[in-house]
């Protein structure tokens, strides 16, 4: 169970040494390039429910890879989210040369069509609103759409954003014991859609910014409006801060970061911020406090299933994304109780969760 993120070896049938993934479905559509891959890691809860990543990949290898590391993570972050869904995750793979980028969506849209509702799509890097309408046209199989005439729906990355920030608090009151956020120093990596929305709300509540992206009109606008301090990408995650918020894309905590970083807190909006399970227990033996991204990155899919099924009311829906502080207290009562690194006793909290249902 150590290779739960960037490094993991994908073998045929799942990651090597974990369960074996459901189902694993490699696409191709040669009228409108087409090439994905839909993993659908488990649906013990129900169908699996994740985003559809557009993205170049060095190789179809680290695509495939992406795909294994992204759905059980969805499982994990739907279970511990209490949602009746399982966990699954869609990776098309980009391409230099233009496509017809609808067609190109619709043909994944009968993709996931043809898999009769075991895997349910929306959103992630690199895919838009327009993007799922034209996956909509095609399959009832997504969510995140906007809808005319109600603000409710659509783009999560604002739920994703609160839910993130409310676990960082939660992260910074159980493990430092600061009820407020007022002084804290945040380095936050990535300023877009999760991560700008995380640092308006910091810099509301009082925190101290330290932020890079690899676009400098993002940190200029940070450091104008926010009072950020801008530093280059290679050096956030080595600044002296209380918090690290990865909020860009997987992997930012490396053996090299995990053994030498000079923060107290790290808890983010970005998926598979590990690079695997024992960089957690480094953290853990330093006596960093690491929130696992699959408990508090939940706010978009929660917003994408209570769209989905229908049942959501903005209040409602932000009151059940705030149901991550408790739970990052319940994952903090279950390390000091066993000792285990809060990623690894994540991991098998959400692996209860999953057998039990
Ligand atoms: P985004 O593409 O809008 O933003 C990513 C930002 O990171 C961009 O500004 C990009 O320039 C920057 N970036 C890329 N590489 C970087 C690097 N090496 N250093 C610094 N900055 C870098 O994506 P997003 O929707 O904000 O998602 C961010 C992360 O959060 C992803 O890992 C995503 O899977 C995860 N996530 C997003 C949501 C959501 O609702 N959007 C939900 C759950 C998890």
């Amino acid at each position: 169970m150590d290779r739960l993120t960037t490094t993991a070896a994908g073998t045929l049938f799942g990651i090597h040494g974990e369960p074996a993934h459901e189902r694993i479905v490699l696409a191709t559509d040669a009228p409108t390039g087409l090439q994905a891959v839909i993993a659908v890691y488990s649906t013990a809860r129900g169908p699996a429910f994740g985003g559809c990543r557009y993205w170049q990949y060095a190789s179809d290898h680290e695509a495939y890879n992406d795909a294994l590391r992204l759905s059980q993570g969805m499982a994990f972050k739907n279970a511990l989210a209490d949602l009746p869904f399982g966990g699954g995750k869609a990776v098309i793979l980009r391409k230099p040369d233009a496509l017809d980028r609808t067609a190109m969506f619709k043909a994944f849209g009968r993709l996931v069509q043809s898999l009769d509702g075991i895997y349910l799509t929306a959103e992630d890097v690199g895919t838009t609103a327009d993007d799922m309408r034209a996956v909509q046209s095609e399959t009832r199989y997504v969510s995140g759409i906007p809808r005319s005439g109600d603000v409710y729906g659509g783009n999560p990355s604002p739920r994703t954003a609160y839910g993130v920030f409310i676990g960082l608090q939660a992260a910074v009151d159980s493990a430092l014991g600061r009820k407020s956020l007022d002084g804290v120093s945040v380095a936050l990596q990535g300023l877009g859609s999760v991560g700008w929305d995380l640092c308006e709300r910091l810099h509301q509540a009082g925190a101290q910014l330290i932020v890079s992206d690899i676009d400098a009109t993002r940190t200029a606008r940070a450091a104008q409006m926010f009072g950020a301090r801008v530093v280059e990408i290679a050096q956030i995650a080595g600044v002296e801060a209380d918090v690290f918020a990865p909020c860009a894309l997987g992997g930012s905590i490396t053996a090299e970061v995990a053994a030498h970083c000079r923060f107290k807190v790290i808890a983010g909006g970005a998926n598979n911020q590990l690079m695997s399970l024992a960089e957690g227990d480094v953290l853990h033996q330093r006596g960093i406090f690491y929130a696992p991204d699959f408990l508090v990155n939940a706010g978009g899919i929660i917003s994408c299933v209570r769209e989905y099924l229908g049942s959501a009311e903005e209040a409602s829906v932000l009151a059940e994304v705030a149901q991550i502080g408790p739970r990052v207290f319940e994952l903090a009562g279950r390390v000091s109780a066993t000792g285990v690194a809060p990623a690894r006793a994540a991991v098998a909290w959400a692996r209860e969760k999953m057998v039990a249902a």
